[in-house]
């Protein structure tokens, strides 16, 4: 009985918790003018959002990634250095950008190691990250979502991409934190008025949903860049992958997109705000 009066009080909690939650005043779809900062831990983690980039590029905002480790460890390639690897990823990950027309010197590699993103020093990490938000002043951060009650499971890079992201957010607007930085480099505290989290393994915390469906064949197109990630090329790199092993790519990523009342979307938890309450 007890439970189930507690139930019934939590009950109208929830419901005002869904009620409230953040929404883009204008829909992403008509963002236009505004810079948007993408941060992962690898070369394809922007790969969730293609469509949504695509789109935002062709609107008149500028895109920028930034992207934490050289994506110098994953493969099964056993013919492959980690050398190798880190210039093939970078190429790749042009490759995709140019796809989605988002410029190769928007592209921004801060050259950690892949898998151990979270044994790194995470003042530093984080300084490097709160330069480049300061430096490009972001409208928008799209980020991995470290969860919103609760610690998001994310494998190992990816959970501290999602956290070192939200710390950077945090820290880019203290005036007093990495000081160096604006009394020694000319840049300027600031806060990122808006976010877009996004995930890979449930729908269960996105509150907004992109429609892109004008930009299916660039996110398919662009995903057929990676092909050291996916396809065969995964266990034995090709240069130069047949139009099979393409074809078997753009199938893969088209099976993976979202529809929603027939089109096609990119979800994500959107956040406005202190980016002390991100949690929230
Ligand atoms: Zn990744």
């Amino acid at each position: 009985m007890k439970k189930l009066l507690m139930c019934w009080l939590l009950f109208p909690l929830l419901a005002f918790a869904q009620l409230s939650e953040p929404k883009p005043d204008t829909p992403v779809e008509k963002w236009a003018g505004k810079t948007i900062m993408l941060i992962g831990a690898h070369a394809d983690d922007d790969a969730l959002s293609h469509g949504t980039l695509a789109l935002l590029q062709a609107h008149g905002n500028q895109v920028y990634i930034v992207t934490l480790t050289t994506g110098n460890v994953g493969t099964q390639d056993p013919n492959l250095s980690r050398t190798q690897l880190a210039a093939i990823r970078r190429q790749e990950e042009l490759a995709a950008l140019a796809e989605l027309g988002i410029p190769g010197e928007h592209y921004i590699n801060l050259g950690y190691d892949d898998g151990l993103l979270e044994f790194e020093d995470r003042k530093a990490v984080v300084e490097n990250l709160v330069r480049w938000i300061r430096k490009l002043r972001p409208d928008v951060l799209m980020a991995w979502d470290p969860g919103k009650n609760y610690q998001r499971w994310h494998k190992s890079d990816h959970r501290a991409a999602s956290y070192l992201a939200a710390d950077a957010a945090r820290a880019a607007m203290w005036r007093l934190l990495f000081e160096g930085q604006i009394t020694q480099e000319g840049l300027k505290e600031y806060m990122i008025p808006e976010y877009l989290f996004y995930n890979d393994y449930d729908n269960n915390d996105e509150n907004t949903w992109v429609d892109i469906s004008g930009f299916v064949e660039k996110k398919v197109n662009a995903f057929s860049k990676y092909s050291s990630q996916y396809g065969p090329g995964w266990k034995q790199y090709n240069p130069h992958p047949s139009g099979a092993d393409l074809q078997q790519m753009k199938d893969y990523a088209r099976s993976r997109i979202t529809m929603k009342n027939g089109k096609a979307v990119e979800g994500f938890r959107y956040y406005k705000g202190l980016p002390d309450a991100l949690g929230k």
